[in-house]
């Protein structure tokens, strides 16, 4: 039987290749770095990754290295009123979020791939692709070709140059808003033990903490600190120096003084920048499309990570129950269209209260919409919205729930 390819090792990548060799698929990832390796600082994962880990059999690895994560809070720094508090525990079932180190997911997910032997061809950037609808065959950047493949998995992020050669109907939009990230020292700073802090000032300025847990069960806990950054002028910012950004940032919220001391020079920082793009249909003959170079979104919502791990549960399923390969196809893209779309729209929704230029926007935030948020039924809801399980995503991807009440 031909192989099936996947591109990127990211958390879609690596999840998508563990599942289809426990199914008995022969796969091949092929990854742009030489050494895989994570990019980017923290993340949550919320009940519905934690679930799809969970089959994986990763979930007490993952679960001893991240922080448990019961709230969500947000305050304005001129009034300290509150404007955000999502508590998990106001949903069903004793669900929870966990924020890790990227590299710690990622190391749990590599690992188990390495372990199951699963070949990665690395330091190869897969740059086209050609017979999709036969038996594919990718291009890489170093003009050698591989495979051909009886079906091609694109899980090589918001930036998938597949994507972009097979999607050019899809419309793509560049957020003005991105954030520097750092992963710091937790010991610096007294933080709120179980829950995201963040301070507004209007939308255009927001400062978060996330404590992220360890690398490893002896290592050091760790905080991810982000500053909402306008790209455009990322350049000015640094050109004014570190020392100003933080004076800046201490005057918003003292507290940070000591873990801004921590950043010795800007490449402790990584300036992420935000895409925002919903793909029609995630497949385009044999490519089929998961994860980030699916969907992407701001993290505003949390949900990239796992709807990459969903995504990737999702078409495991399919290419199980289906022996058709482009009925399975088809019916990956069935089953995830709807809560996609969803969260997709809510991200869409909600970054402009939190990342924006509007005033407007932001006075209704603090004004209006925190005081309805209070009101019953809006605190399940918003728990459920940032638990990613606002619409089921567990039955159309063949996961079942984490029993959440042994934790
Ligand atoms: C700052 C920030 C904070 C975030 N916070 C959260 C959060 O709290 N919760 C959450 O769920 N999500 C969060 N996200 C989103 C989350 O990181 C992504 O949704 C998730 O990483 C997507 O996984 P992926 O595997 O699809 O893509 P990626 O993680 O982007 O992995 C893609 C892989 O493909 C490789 N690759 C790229 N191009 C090629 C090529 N041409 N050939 C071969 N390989 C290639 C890359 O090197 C990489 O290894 C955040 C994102 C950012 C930027």
């Amino acid at each position: 039987m031909d192989k099936i390819a996947i591109c990127g090792a990211g958390p879609a990548g690596l999840a998508m290749a563990l599942m289809l060799t426990h199914a008995g698929h022969d796969v091949e990832m092929i990854e742009r770095f030489v050494e895989p390796a994570p990019v980017g600082s923290g993340l949550i994962l919320q009940p519905t990754g934690l679930s799809v880990l969970a089959e994986l059999g990763l979930y007490d690895r993952i679960r001893a290295l991240g922080h448990r994560i019961d709230r969500l809070w947000g305050t304005d720094i001129g009034s300290g009123r509150a404007v955000l508090d999502v508590r998990y525990d106001a949903g069903p079932g004793g669900r929870f979020g966990l924020a890790v180190q990227r590299s710690a997911l990622f190391s749990a997910l590599h690992d188990a791939v390495v372990e199951a032997r699963i070949p990665i061809l690395s330091g190869r950037a897969v740059c086209d692709v050609r017979d999709i609808a036969g038996k594919p065959i990718l291009e890489l950047a170093d003009g050698e070709q591989a495979g051909p493949y009886r079906l091609v998995i694109d899980a090589s992020g918001a930036r998938s140059q597949l994507m972009s050669r097979l999607c050019h109907d899809e419309s793509t939009q560049e957020l003005a808003y991105g954030a520097f990230w750092a992963t710091l020292d937790a010991a610096a700073m007294p933080h709120e033990p179980n829950a995201l802090v963040q301070r507004y000032d209007k939308a255009n300025v927001m400062i978060g903490v996330l404590p992220v847990g360890r690398l490893a069960p002896e290592g050091r806990d760790k905080i991810a600190f982000f500053w909402s950054q306008k790209v455009a002028e990322a350049d000015n910012v640094m050109a004014a120096g570190l020392d100003a950004w933080k004076t800046r940032i201490v005057g918003y919220w003292p507290e940070t003084a000591a873990l801004l001391g921590e950043i010795a020079g800007w490449d402790q920082l990584t300036l992420a920048r935000y895409q925002h793009r919903t793909l029609r249909r995630p497949a385009r003959g044999r490519v089929v499309f998961i994860g980030d170079a699916a969907h992407c979104t701001s993290p505003q919502l949390g949900q990239g990570a796992n709807m990459a791990l969903l995504d990737a549960a999702a078409l495991a399923r399919s290419l199980r129950e289906e022996p058709d390969l482009d009925a399975a196809i088809a019916g990956y893209c069935r089953a995830r269209r709807y809560h996609v779309r969803l969260f997709q729209l809510l991200s869409r929704m909600f970054t402009p209260f939190y990342q924006g230029d509007s005033a407007a926007l932001a006075f209704m935030r603090d004004q209006v919409v925190s005081t309805l948020a209070r009101i019953p039924p809006a605190p399940r809801l918003l728990a459920s919205i940032v638990a990613g399980t606002l619409l089921d995503p567990f039955a159309s991807a063949g996961v079942a729930e984490h029993a959440w009440a042994r934790d």
